[in-house]
């Protein structure tokens, strides 16, 4: 396969075209951002780890039959993904408080939400991503009405296959970030990545943070908690 010329440089991602019209490659990056890239890191290996975290992870969802933009890994830091139109819409599934919703909300951080909460956030950096109901999505033309369900949907079958198996490695999953894409057929398909850097991941009992809380509050070892969520999933390998 041919790599040809880069299509999109994102903070931790690079997408190319290659000479296979229906394949894109995604090069990961080991920069680190958080707060809309104020706060700014190399981390040498992070790359790799994400890389292999979240094509471990869209393969055990492809077995589960919820459908990726993910083809296959390649190597380390590059996998092989199928070209989608981006909508613009970032859709967080929160099961515990944490983060944005409890500095925008004043609620306690911890809580147990008594049913999985799905939120919408337009895509836009010049704006820092503002929270937007679903109205804001279908009148400005982001996404329809059957997508905007289509896409609830999905993200709530991708939030209970996730917590079990993050349960069964002693992990609470507390929220997570998804973008969906749509194929030229029109389906939407998951994209992007799901790994530490878009999701909350504590250690049952105690509540450490294993995810990007660790560079955002400067918690420290940042590398040993994606390295660790990587040895719990990859001891799991058997089952994918
Ligand atoms: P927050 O709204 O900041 O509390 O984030 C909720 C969840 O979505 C956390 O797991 C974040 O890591 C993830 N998340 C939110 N926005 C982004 C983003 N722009 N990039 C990656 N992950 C994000």
């Amino acid at each position: 396969m041919e790599i040809r010329e880069m299509l999109y440089e994102g903070k931790a991602k690079r997408l190319y075209s290659t000479d296979d019209p229906d394949a894109l490659y995604l090069k990961y990056k080991n920069s680190l951002t958080a707060f809309n890239a104020k706060k700014k890191a190399e981390m040498e290996g992070k790359g790799e780890l994400n890389n292999m975290i979240s094509s471990w992870i869209f393969k055990y969802l492809r077995s589960k039959g919820i459908d990726s933009h993910f083809i296959e890994r390649i190597d380390e830091l590059s996998q092989l993904v199928k070209p989608v139109t981006i909508v613009p819409l970032e859709v967080v599934v929160r099961n515990v408080t944490a983060g944005s919703i409890c500095r925008r909300l004043g609620v306690e951080e911890g809580m147990k939400l008594p049913r999985p909460l799905v939120e919408f956030y337009y895509k836009e950096d010049e704006l820092d991503d503002p929270l937007v109901i679903r109205d804001h999505a279908v009148l400005f033309g982001w996404a329809t009405d059957e997508e905007l369900d289509r896409m609830t949907e999905m993200a709530l079958t991708v939030d209970s296959v996730l917590t079990e198996l993050f349960s069964s490695i002693d992990i609470d999953l507390v929220d997570f970030k998804l973008e969906f894409g749509k194929d030229k057929e029109g389906n939407i398909l998951l994209a992007d990545e799901i790994s530490p850097d878009t999701c909350r991941f504590w250690q049952k009992g105690t509540r450490q943070s294993l995810d990007k809380d660790r560079f955002r509050k400067d918690l420290g070892d940042v590398l040993g908690a994606y390295r660790e969520i990587w040895r719990r999933l990859s001891e799991k390998k058997e089952d994918n």
